[in-house]
């Protein structure tokens, strides 16, 4: 049986001589591990589309639930991605964050359309990485079922709280306390705003609000926190990411 779809890789584990496993999230069937035969010789005609964050046609043949790719095609490769080895990196962490929250048998196309759009904002629109990555992690949470309440204060109603709780995703003033035990970060000026902002706009305007300064490396910090809480789990992609950047600003950006 032979299933076309379009779909993203999001992982890739190099087997045998010159196959690769991939894993790859398909806009109408939800995550898929596909078998890609002989993508490594030099000479396969599968090789562009089978590649890591590319998003393409796909022809699969199905033999007793094992999918083989019998032809790709590339449908975007998002290039300027994969002529910077910081925004590579950062996009690797959304490929795998990405495939930490999508499910096998269970479509989410809003899930790939996300992953599109952010990669599209880091590489061709040029927004900032921090607000890209906020948007991007925050609005992920959502997805994956773990919204924040954002409407007001959990105990006295106040619109305008300080402090948010990343154990239960809401808001709280710092005189009201809100409980024991979790761990509840400052917003800074600016801050519950871009989150409101994320939270309930629609996703093509996602990455289009203005935060700048220290209330968007904040915001950024806040957002990666609420993520790994929530999904419980931390990200190897994420280290590098952060390692590439700290290096890259230390070097004079020369990497
Ligand atoms: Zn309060």
């Amino acid at each position: 049986m032979y299933i076309k779809t379009e779909a993203m890789v999001l992982r890739e584990v190099e087997i045998n001589d010159a196959d690769k496993l991939l894993d790859i999230l398909s806009k109408d069937q939800g995550l898929l591990t596909v078998k890609a035969r002989g993508v490594r010789r030099g000479s396969s005609p599968l090789k562009s589309a089978c590649q890591l964050l590319t998003l393409s046609e796909f022809t699969l043949f199905d033999y007793r639930g094992k999918l083989t790719v019998r032809e790709a095609q590339s449908l975007e490769q998002f290039r300027p991605l994969r002529e910077d080895i910081v925004l590579l990196a950062l996009s690797s962490y959304f490929a795998q964050t990405t495939a930490a929250v999508a499910q096998e048998d269970a479509p989410n196309p809003e899930l790939l359309s996300l992953l599109c759009n952010a990669l599209y904002a880091l590489g061709s629109l040029k927004k900032p990485q921090e607000l890209v990555k906020a948007a991007f992690e925050l609005r992920l949470a959502c997805l994956a079922g773990f919204t924040p309440d954002l409407s007001a204060c959990g105990v006295c109603g106040a619109l305008e709280p300080e402090r948010f709780d990343l154990s239960s995703g809401s808001l709280c003033c710092a005189a009201c306390g809100g409980g024991e035990g979790g761990i509840r970060m400052p917003l800074r000026s600016g801050m519950l705003a871009a989150m409101r902002y994320i939270v309930w706009c629609p996703p093509k305007r996602l990455f289009s609000f203005r935060l700048e300064g220290e209330s968007l490396t904040e915001l950024s910090s806040l957002t990666e926190a609420y993520l790994m809480t929530q999904l419980e789990h931390s990200f190897n992609t994420l280290d590098f990411y952060k390692s590439m950047r700290y290096y890259g600003e230390n070097h004079d950006g020369i990497i």
